[in-house]
């Protein structure tokens, strides 16, 4: 019997490994990480089984392995990177371009097409070396920027593997978002999960927003749901959390007095020296506390840590510079014989350490410029064990969503964060208690497991359904644009009118659409196309209904009730030789592929045949290619036409400019419906000029401006369409 989901192997993909490696002169050695990320995923792994895979985050030589002595109960899978791809993927790609503008700072973002194609190909080598264990997990939880495109990859391998997503940095609102050259491919990898995950609701609402803007795609807000034809992936919030016990017990483990001084008093910033921390700002806010308050001179100390982070990154090192000036001028503006108001430490310190300091501390000053979670909030609250102090945070933190009891600034702000510091300094004990006591109740119980269950738990669900197609929704879509004007209907046939079908002649319409079309060609404010890569007179007859314009072989040939016949004028010079092509082909017809012969166009069927046809395709497209022909992927065909640059698109205009005039765009709205690639060129003609839907699976790029996921989702906006009311 096959396991149940929830008992089945976990695979946790990350750009890092559960541990670091370092090259010693014995050899690689390994070094516990000491996250508590790692520490929350690890009883997972060990209770379902599974495999931890990460780059080691140094360069092995070759025939160089990892060492096997950590005693995980789990597989650990190195993903080897070399200097050149960990340099683009890693400190470029994902540090240099992600990370600032998903951190809403895009004027440090670089964006080079290199390192993009780098992280690419490294997110396509995590989904190889998963791929196999994948087959058989419960579940494949991908982590973190560094690695969007991945599930992407996966799904093409592993169609059916259960795959869940949780972005640890912010997701940044659309129009900073859309700068991103690749925003598209971003959004195709994340959406091949069934659970998106993010640190608070403002995230996850901004993703939704993307998707629906940048793909088309239909989303559901207030569910959490996308439809990305016809898969429905789920998209939520979940609050990361701390192990809040480990830190509460190395706080009240803390000896006490051992980082301050005597008669001190203390307002605390640990962080990774980071940009995205407002260290800068703080130092300022600091300087403006001791400028409007000068009580506070010679008590106060605003003790630094900053942890070395990224110092490859030319930004990182400015930073440090800005940083160090920074420090020396308020030092050297206010310090006495015996007192410095800033303490700056370069360097990370130990767990125990760290425990100490925020017990000690009289404020946090957490006030990052934007932060996805950030953890160090929670840390201090934890180690509030004796005589509780008050925490300042950034209403740009997603901590912020939750920790509401904190003292809220805006860090730019910097008179606003100098009065904070103030009144957390100056704040009665029994306020301070209150505001500690609650959070602490909240980081207790919502603590690094409690997300991780949760998380699974969400991801363990079977996949949900967004509720079906409105008239409410469409005609959202749809009356704006409509409004008073005259309606231009193009429609593609086969996939967008009829389900697609193992032969073209079983697709016929069914009733239903057929009595929509009927209906929306009988009113006299609406006309109606279908634009086929049938030949004409094929898509005509299966039709069958007065009334409407018909376009064959993508748009070669024309006929429509009111305008003169069409035939691309160069259409005959090819006629004789699409009937040597049909015989040349006759080469790759073998285990049941058969070719169509459409009078201008042919198409080659290779749906009949079983196992892989990559081959038989690769010579198809070169027989096509070799006769002169243009070669064009269709639904498990290749389809062959005249290279006399028509298409659909140009079919479409000279339907609208022959009926309405050359300036057809002042009287007529366009929609236009189609599930093929040729349909992508009438999308591409006919951008900002009309509303565009292209049916079926959206793991294609598309010019369309909306995704729909089916034929059924087509007739729904037929009925609307042949329904709606005329505007007074
Ligand atoms: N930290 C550390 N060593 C130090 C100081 C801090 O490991 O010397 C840890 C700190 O305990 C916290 C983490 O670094 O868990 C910082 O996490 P946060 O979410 O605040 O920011 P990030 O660095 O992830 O952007």
């Amino acid at each position: 019997m096959a396991a149940r989901r929830d008992e089945a192997p976990v695979l946790v993909l990350a750009n890092r490994l559960p541990f670091t490696i370092q090259r010693t002169r014995d050899g690689l050695e390994r070094k516990p990480s000491a996250g508590g990320l790692v520490s929350a995923l690890e009883p997972v792994l060990r209770q379902r089984g599974g495999d931890w895979i990460g780059w080691p985050g140094i360069a092995l030589k070759e025939r160089e392995k990892i060492p096997r002595n950590g005693g995980e109960p789990y597989g650990v899978q190195a993903v080897p990177l070399t200097d050149t791809e960990a340099n683009r993927y890693y400190h470029g790609f994902s540090n240099r371009t992600l990370w600032p503008l998903f951190h809403s700072l895009p004027a440090r973002a670089v964006f080079d097409a290199r390192d993009w194609a780098a992280y690419d190909a490294v997110n396509e080598r995590f989904a190889q070396v998963a791929a196999p264990a994948a087959r058989d997990a419960g579940l494949v939880w991908v982590h973190d920027y560094h690695l969007m495109r991945t599930p992407g990859f996966l799904r093409l391998r592993v169609p059916d593997a259960h795959i869940a997503f949780f972005l640890h940095i912010p997701f940044p609102p659309w129009d900073i978002f859309r700068l991103l050259p690749w925003s598209r491919e971003m959004l195709l990898g994340i959406l091949s999960c069934d659970l998106v995950g993010f640190h608070v609701e403002g995230y996850a609402q901004n993703f939704l927003d993307c998707v629906e803007k940048r793909l088309g795609d239909r989303v559901d807000r207030t569910a959490g749901l996308v439809d990305h034809g016809g898969r429905v992936v789920r998209v939520g919030s979940f609050p990361l959390g701390i192990d809040f016990e480990l830190f509460e017990k190395r706080a009240l483990e803390a000896s006490e007095g051992r980082v301050g001084r005597e008669g001190e008093r203390m307002v605390l910033g640990v962080d990774r020296l980071d940009y995205t921390k407002g260290i800068p700002e703080r130092i300022r806010a600091f300087e403006r506390l001791l400028e409007r308050h000068p009580q506070h001179r010679g008590v106060v100390v605003l003790l630094q840590l900053a942890v070395p982070s990224r110092s490859q990154v030319a930004d990182y090192r400015d930073l440090k510079r800005e940083i160090d000036e920074l420090v020396g001028r308020v030092n050297g503006r206010f310090a006495t014989a015996t007192w410095s108001p800033i303490r700056y430490l370069y360097r990370s310190v130990t767990p125990e350490r760290l425990a100490a300091m925020y017990r000690e501390a009289d404020v946090a000053l957490v006030t990052p410029l934007r932060d996805g979670m950030n953890l160090v909030a929670k840390e201090y609250v934890a180690c509030q064990v004796g005589d509780p102090g008050v925490l300042i945070l950034s209403e740009l933190a997603g901590a912020a969503a939750t920790m509401r009891e904190a003292i809220q600034v805006n860090p730019y702000d910097i008179d606003e964060t100098a009065d904070a510091i103030h009144r957390a300094l100056t704040m009665d004990e029994s306020e301070r208690r209150s505001r500690v006591a609650s959070m602490r109740v909240r980081e207790e119980r919502d603590n690094v497991y409690s997300w991780v269950s949760q998380f699974l738990e969400e991801a363990d669900l079977e996949n949900a359904q967004l509720r079906p197609l409105t008239d409410d929704e469409i005609g959202g879509w749809l009356e704006p644009f409509l409004k008073k004007y005259h309606l231009s209907v193009f429609l593609d046939y086969d996939g967008t009118l009829t389900p697609l079908v193992d032969h073209p002649s079983k697709a016929t319409l069914s009733s239903e659409v057929r009595d929509r079309l009927e209906a929306l060609v009988a009113r006299d404010d609406t006309d109606v196309a279908i634009v086929s890569g049938r030949a004409l007179e094929d898509v005509r007859a299966m039709v069958g209904i007065d009334g409407i314009t018909f376009a064959g072989n993508h748009g070669l040939e024309v006929a429509a009730p009111d305008l003169p016949h069409f035939r691309h004028e160069d259409v005959d010079h090819y006629e004789g030789r699409i009937v040597e092509l049909g015989k040349a082909l006759q080469e790759v017809c073998s285990d049941g592929a058969w070719v169509e012969l459409k009078g201008h166009t042919l198409t080659w069927h290779y749906r009949p045949v079983k196992g892989d046809a990559t081959q038989l395709v690769a010579r198809a497209r070169e027989i096509v290619l070799e006769s002169g022909f243009q070669a064009r992927d269709a639904h498990l065909a290749v389809e062959a036409r005249p290279p006399i640059g028509w298409d659909k698109g140009r079919a479409v205009l000279h339907v609208l400019r022959s009926r309405h005039g050359p300036s057809w765009t002042e009287n007529v709205r366009v929609i236009y419906i189609g599930d093929d690639e040729t349909d992508e060129d009438a999308f591409r003609i006919l951008a900002g000029m009309a509303a565009t839907f292209r049916v079926g699976p959206a793991d294609t790029i598309s010019l369309a401006g909306r995704r729909l996921p089916d034929a059924s989702a087509v007739a729904a906006i037929l009925r609307w369409l042949a329904g709606r009311k005329r505007p007074s």
